[in-house]
């Protein structure tokens, strides 16, 4: 199965000039689902890893399968504003300004081994702050996990201090 049919790319959206890649064919059919969870996992046994870190929004739907499938506490981060209670924030450069991402402060705990996850590695600028949410809440980056790399963008520069694992590369 090549879950590269299941993954529809929209020009021009959210705006002008980016490809969008849109996985809700790929959510909507259950094997490509499954498929797309067992790669994902295939690359994390051997990690010892306690925690999976899903980066909103949808980081959230591979995720959450990820972690039952290893039997692993499900961590969100979210954008400003989300998150009750006591909160860690970090902010990164976008191309234009500035954005922010958050997590609740004992949702990781010092000795955590963690899998930060994502739909798609893009510019790395969002992964390489979420790496820096977990480690401000003393755990331990073991892997980023992608299902998707887009490789032109050379995101994979700014998290190159973690092992890296994406399974669909464009
Ligand atoms: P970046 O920080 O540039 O690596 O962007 C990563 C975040 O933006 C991820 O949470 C993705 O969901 C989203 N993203 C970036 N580029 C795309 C794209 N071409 N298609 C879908 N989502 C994207």
């Amino acid at each position: 199965m090549n879950l590269k049919n299941y993954i529809t790319d929209v020009p021009n959206f959210p705006k002008e000039g980016i490809t969008f890649k849109d996985i809700n064919p790929l959510l909507a059919n259950p094997e490509a689902t499954n498929k797309a969870v067992e790669l994902l996992a295939k690359g994390l046994y051997g990690f010892d890893a306690t925690k999976i870190v899903g980066i909103e929004s949808r980081g959230f739907l591979l995720g959450i399968l990820l972690a039952q499938k290893l039997k692993l506490g499900f961590v969100p981060i979210r954008k400003p504003g989300k998150l009750p209670g006591a909160i860690i924030s970090q902010s990164y450069a976008l191309e234009y300004g500035e954005d922010s991402i958050e997590i609740q402060e004992n949702s990781i705990k010092p000795g955590d081994l963690v899998i930060v996850h994502d739909d798609v590695l893009a510019t790395g600028g969002t992964a390489a702050a979420a790496c820096k949410l977990v480690e401000k809440c003393g755990g331990t980056v073991v892997q980023c996990n992608f299902l998707m790399e887009l490789n032109f963008l050379e995101g994979r520069s700014k998290i190159s201090n973690y092992p890296l694992h994406s399974i669909v590369h464009y």
